[in-house]
């Protein structure tokens, strides 16, 4: 009798792992350098760009079947440094983008991150090959001196909510100073 328990234990510990495990998916990464840090899904690949301690981009990100990408752009600058300006220039250079048909973009939100003034804005992406989902974001942080653009696309979502709590994954995870 106690050994059928002991094994009927071992099959409810083994299945409790492998529910876990599902919850648990994706496993995340840190990135971590220039002075800030964010988590990702560990799975997807992490690309530097112009980067150094004035100013770059960080983008990480996955395309296979599925189109998945976090894009972080920083610069070394003053208070003065305009958020919804930085907005405007990611808005516009999606625009330029051949392929983009149409850009529908949300309500402007202001809001705060780690006690900065941060402004996001919703957007849809509409191409020859369906629809991309994101978020941009952006706030100064006066106590690093960087200010930072933060962008999500994807197309593993379907509506202006899952868009936004993608988003929100990033930023609470995101740390400034
Ligand atoms: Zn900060």
């Amino acid at each position: 009798m106690k050994r059928y328990l002991v094994l009927i234990l071992a099959m409810v510990f083994a299945l409790a792992g492998v529910m876990a495990g599902c919850a648990l998916t994706p496993e995340l990464a840190t990135y971590s350098n220039y002075g800030f840090s964010f988590q990702y899904p560990e799975n997807y690949t992490v690309v530097e760009r112009d980067a150094n301690e004035s100013s770059g981009t960080i983008r990480v990100g996955v395309e296979n079947d599925k189109a998945d990408f976090f894009n972080v752009w920083y610069v070394k600058t003053g208070p003065q440094w305009n958020i919804e300006g930085a907005l405007e220039h990611r808005f516009s250079s999606m625009e330029e983008v051949e392929w983009v048909e149409s850009l529908y973009r949300g309500e402007l939100v202001e809001t705060t991150k780690a006690g900065h003034r941060m402004v996001y804005q919703y957007y849809t992406v509409t191409h020859p090959a369906g629809k991309d989902y994101g978020v941009v974001g952006a706030f100064y942080c006066d106590k690093s001196g960087k200010g930072f653009e933060l962008t999500t696309l994807t197309n593993t979502v379907n509506s202006e909510e899952e868009a936004l709590e993608h988003f929100q994954r990033y930023i609470d995870s995101f740390v400034c100073h």
